[in-house]
Order: structure tokens, then C-alpha cells, then sequence
């Protein structure tokens, strides 16, 4: 039978990702602030503690997915978390998005604890999440990496090592900033074209087969109508929030300050998003970023 996986975390990817590994038969002991979703993954299966402290007294392999760098601080290092009563050997994959050095402090903690820390930040959003099919970019010990992986694998369909505690972050802040900066451009070209007489599909067609394509444009139009089954065919509701990708915005310019890397249009985007934010996009999709530009044309 498979070990008993600890579970820090039960929000909108983290509960998928909690109901796979008990599908996968793995025994899951959960933890959230949350008492609805606690009580919705018991129902499902999991044994419930009262604090991460409780959760780590258990088990030799722990998940936690959770919003920022704060909360990971919090459930890691704070009163009753998890280092105040994990067992030596344990290997810990915080998939949240933080920031790089804050996962580093975690894992230099873990070691000084004979325990093992991976940041596993992960692609895909909740569908991928609920499919198994997110990818994971994992930075930590290359000997931890086989343990980590064999877990992941249940979750995932894509396991990268990117090296050093940090360097997932690291990758996945890239990702994001290069995201946002896509969303952002193809927002304005849609909008753009829209406004010169065209019909939103059919520029989107021309993009799509020319060299503007991005998957922004191709698979996560902006524009309501162009592509089905997307946030902005549903009022931009669900999909990935306006105020994370904002936070992650935030991680990708500390992160360039860290070491003076140039990002004047991550920069940029980070502006406009917060701009977004302070306008009440915060709960929407990231591709309302159109939506937004639209309005301040219109004003
Ligand atoms: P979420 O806000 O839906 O879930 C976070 C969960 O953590 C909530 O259930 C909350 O109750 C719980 N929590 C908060 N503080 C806690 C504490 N102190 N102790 C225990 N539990 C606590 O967020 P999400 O959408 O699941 O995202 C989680 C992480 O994954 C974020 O870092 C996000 O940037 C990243 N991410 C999200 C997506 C996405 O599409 N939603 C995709 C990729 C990565």
C-alpha cells in the first residue's frame, strides 16, 4: 500500500491535486484554514488535522499549495507549522508560487531539521490541475529529485528538475511574466483591429496563422466569442485571478532586482495589472486585461 502523503492547502488547485493522490490510493492527511474544504476532502477520503504541525507528526511526505509567500511562511516556520514537529527524512514539495528566496530560507530550515524541501511550483491551470496534467518545475537536491518525482507523477504529466532550491520558481516566474506580457500585447492588437473595422475572429485567424500567434491569441483569446471554453466567454470568471497574476508580477521584479536583470516591459505589466486591481478587476481573469483596455478607451 502507498505511504501516507500530507496536504497543506485545499484551495482551487490544491483540493484537485489532494483528490488525485487519494485516488492514486495514497492516504492523504489534510490541512486547511478552511474548515468547508476540510470538510469536503474528508468526505472524499482524507483524515483532517487540526494544525500542519499535526499533519507533519504523520507522514514522511508532504504537499502544500498555498497563495504566497506569507501563508508558506506561516504553515512552514509559524506557530504550530510543520518544523515544529517534522520527522527527519521527509521530503516537502511546496508547489505554491513564492518567492525564490523565501523558498530558499524554507529549505535551509528543512535541512537544519534532517528534512528535505523542494520548491514545485506548477503550470496549468485548474483543469490541469483536476486532470493530472499540470507540469512541475522543481528545484532542490538532484538525490531528492527520483522521491519527488515518483509523487509528482500522480499529479502531473510533465516533472522538470531545474536545479538548485529556487531555480522552479525561478522558471515559473519567467513563464508568467512572459505570459502576462502576451496577454497584454495581444489584448492591444485585438483591440487595435477591432477598432479599424475587423471582425475579432477573423483577425484572430491572421494572428493565429501569422507571425503575432502566441497562446494568448490562439488558445486563450481575450475577446469574447473567439475561442470557446475559455474565462472570456463567461463574463472572465474562473481561469487564473487578475490579483495572482499580479502577486506573480511582483516576484518576477524583486526577483530582477536580485540581480539587475532588465525587464522594462515585465515592469510594465506589472503596472497595468496593478492598475487593474485597483479598478475591481482583481477577481477576474488575467485576460480581462482586453476587457480593461476597452474601458479606458471608451472613458
Ligand atoms: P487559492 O487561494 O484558491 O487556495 C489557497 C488555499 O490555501 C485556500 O484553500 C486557503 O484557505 C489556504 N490557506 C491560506 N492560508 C492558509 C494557512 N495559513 N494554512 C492553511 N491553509 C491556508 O489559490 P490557488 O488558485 O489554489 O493557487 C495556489 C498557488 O498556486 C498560488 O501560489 C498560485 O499563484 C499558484 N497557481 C495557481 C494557478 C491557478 O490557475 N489557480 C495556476 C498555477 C499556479
Amino acid at each position: 500500500s502507498q505511504p501516507a502523503v500530507g496536504f497543506v492547502g485545499l484551495g482551487n488547485m490544491g483540493n484537485h491535486m489532494a483528490r488525485n493522490l487519494l485516488k492514486k490510493g495514497y492516504p492523504v492527511v489534510a490541512y486547511d484554514i478552511s474548515q468547508e474544504s476540510l470538510a469536503a476532502l474528508k468526505k472524499d477520503g482524507a483524515s483532517v488535522a487540526g494544525t500542519p504541525a499535526e499533519v507533519a507528526k504523520g507522514v514522511t511526505k508532504l504537499v502544500s499549495m498555498l497563495p504566497a509567500s506569507a501563508e508558506v511562511q506561516e504553515v512552514y516556520a509559524g506557530k504550530d507549522g510543520i518544523f515544529s514537529t517534522v520527522q527527519k527524512g521527509t521530503l516537502l514539495l511546496d508547489s505554491s508560487t513564492i518567492d525564490p528566496s523565501v523558498s530558499q530560507d524554507m529549505a535551509a530550515k528543512a535541512e537544519a531539521l534532517g528534512a528535505v524541501f523542494m520548491d514545485a511550483p506548477v503550470s496549468g491551470g485548474v483543469n490541469a490541475a483536476r486532470d493530472g496534467v499540470l507540469t512541475f518545475m522543481v528545484g532542490g537536491p538532484e538525490g531528492s529529485f527520483a522521491e519527488a518525482k515518483e509523487l509528482l507523477d500522480n499529479l502531473g504529466k510533465n516533472i522538470v528538475h531545474c536545479g538548485a532550491v529556487g531555480t522552479g520558481q525561478g522558471a515559473k516566474i519567467c513563464n508568467n511574466m512572459l505570459l502576462a506580457i502576451s496577454m497584454i500585447g495581444t489584448s492591444e492588437a485585438m483591440n487595435l483591429g477591432i477598432r479599424l473595422g475587423l471582425d475579432p475572429k477573423l483577425l484572430a485567424s491572421v494572428l493565429n496563422t501569422s507571425s503575432g500567434r502566441c497562446w494568448s491569441s490562439e488558445i486563450y483569446n481575450p475577446v469574447p466569442g473567439v475561442v470557446q471554453g475559455v474565462p472570456s466567454g463567461n463574463d472572465y470568471k474562473g481561469g487564473f485571478g487578475t490579483a495572482l497574476m499580479m502577486k506573480d508580477l511582483g516576484l518576477a521584479q524583486n526577483a530582477a532586482s536580485s540581480v539587475k536583470a532588465n525587464t522594462p516591459l515585465g515592469a510594465a505589466a506589472l503596472q497595468i495589472y496593478r492598475t487593474m486591481v485597483n479598478h475591481g478587476f482583481g477577481g477576474k481573469d488575467f485576460s480581462s486585461a482586453y476587457l480593461f483596455l476597452q474601458e479606458q478607451d471608451k472613458s
